[in-house]
């Protein structure tokens, strides 16, 4: 409804997909009108483990902890690993995908939703036509596509702006403090 009375203004709209709704059913790989599909995996950082065995990256069994292709999760090698630093004897690595390389498949959301699920799907519009009628929107069986401001194009997972409060709350908290000892 609400969007409806947006489109009636006349405010740009984009196609994005709700990764609450997505069931990674493979169709945002497939669907899309380009050949390479606007569909992409982003990592949420704030949510992300930065786990050493992400199983995101690896393979769910047989793999050899390296950046061997062998190893690798996806088909494609879009997603990046890399070492950040050590704590205690506890390795951290960054994670981010090659969205050139990435062919929004989802194998990647799937695993990492063993862990704490910061990767998820979402439309780029710097690479989407912006369909009249989004040939993937029409095909998930899962109804997650819908049309959202331009201006405000992202849809996150209900976690991930759960996540996203509370760090801006301690943003807000720290720098009450500073003032306060400043002022
Ligand atoms: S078509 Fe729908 S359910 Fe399938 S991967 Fe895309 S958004 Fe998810
Ligand atoms: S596994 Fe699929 S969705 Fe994830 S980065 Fe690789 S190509 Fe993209
Ligand atoms: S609107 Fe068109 S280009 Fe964009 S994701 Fe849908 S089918 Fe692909």
């Amino acid at each position: 409804m609400a969007i409806a009375r947006r489109e009636a203004r006349g405010e740009d709209l984009v196609w994005q997909l709700d990764p609450d709704l997505c069931t990674k059913c493979g169709r945002c790989e497939t669907d899309c009108v380009l050949d390479i599909s606007a569909v992409k995996a982003v990592n949420f950082f704030p949510l992300c483990a930065m786990c050493d065995v992400c199983t995101g990256y690896f393979r769910a069994e047989g793999y050899q902890m390296n950046s061997g292709a062998e190893n690798q999760l996806c088909p494609t090698g879009a997603v990046r690993r890399k070492f950040i630093a050590a704590i205690g004897h506890e390795p951290f690595f960054e994670y981010t995908i090659d969205e050139d390389l990435c062919i929004g498949c989802g194998k990647c959301v799937i695993g990492c939703e063993t862990m704490n699920g910061s990767l998820y799907l979402q439309v780029r519009h710097d690479r989407c036509l912006n369909c009249n009628e989004c040939a993937i929107a029409i095909n998930c069986p899962a109804d997650a596509f819908r049309r959202v401001p331009r201006s405000n194009p992202t849809l996150r997972k209900k976690e991930t702006q759960a996540s996203l409060q509370v760090e801006e709350e301690l943003i807000r908290i720290e720098a009450t403090e500073q003032r306060d000892a400043t002022g």
